[in-house]
């Protein structure tokens, strides 16, 4: 059976010490929610992720960058490699993010590279695709995510590709409070598993999580997650708001 997964992505958001408290209060309601049959999941800053690991209990809670450098090591002013993530006990990446592609200009060259190196270092991509208004409102969403992913997750090996985690965020429902609505994410999330079927085989497929993201909130969580293809969620405003991201691991 495929992974559910629920993944904060805080962005850039809290102080350390407000990462700490949030991580505490995310830690206390999970571990009182008691089931574990939802993967839960931290997408902090760098800088929080080792305090936020000490605090909560990582065989419950799975801490995640939100980044990594394109590079393994060396003179790169600024950035953190896939090692040094790694490193700290972290294991996940998220990567592909509409706002990195969109502020920092991350192609699908870069992101080959940073999924790569998350790959060969043992830590799982949750790789981001997603189309902008502009695409879905010209109805050509489909082939637009398509293009996203065979320029990069599709050049993958099978045994790599089964590793990953894909999250399906229309760039028009973030941080906008417009969800795609259940059905516009339930047949984006079918159509990526039908192509992940043609170039990986149908157990492949079947055995991948894909999340949605996109204004997911307590009031939507429970219609989405309730639909085929959706395993799940990748949860920016309200990942920081620990009653809402216990609502929307609820949800389930
Ligand atoms: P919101 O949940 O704030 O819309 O953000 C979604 C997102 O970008 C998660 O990565």
């Amino acid at each position: 059976m495929r992974k559910k997964i629920v993944a904060g992505n805080w962005k850039c958001n809290t102080s350390l010490q407000e990462g700490v408290e949030l991580a505490q209060a995310v830690n206390s309601v999970v571990l009182e929610r008691g089931a574990e049959d939802v993967t839960v999941v931290l997408g902090v800053p760098f800088t929080h992720i080792t305090k936020v690991i000490d605090t909560v209990n990582t065989d419950r809670i799975n801490v995640s960058s939100q980044n990594c450098a394109a590079e393994a090591k060396g003179a790169f002013t600024g950035e953190v490699s896939a090692s040094m993530v790694k490193s700290t006990g972290s294991t996940h990446v998220i990567l592909g993010h509409s706002e990195r592609r969109e502020y920092y200009n991350e192609t699908s060259e870069i992101l080959n590279k940073k999924v790569a190196l998350t790959l060969e270092n043992g830590l799982t991509p949750i790789y981001c695709c997603g189309e902008p208004l502009t695409i879905r409102e010209a109805n050509n969403q489909n082939d637009f995510v398509k293009q996203q992913l065979e320029e990069t997750v599709f050049t993958l090996s099978s045994e790599d590709f089964s590793k990953i985690v894909i999250a399906y965020e229309p760039i028009w429902a973030i941080g906008t409070g417009v969800t795609a609505s259940t059905e516009q994410a339930q047949d984006m999330l079918a159509y990526i598993r039908s192509i992940i079927a043609e170039k990986y085989g149908n157990e492949i497929a079947e055995a991948t999580s894909i999340l949605y993201g996109g204004s997911c909130s307590p009031k939507n969580a429970a219609e989405l997650f309730a639909q085929k293809d959706i395993d799940g969620g990748l949860i920016g405003g309200a990942s920081l708001k620990p009653e809402d991201f216990l609502a929307i691991i609820n949800a389930y």
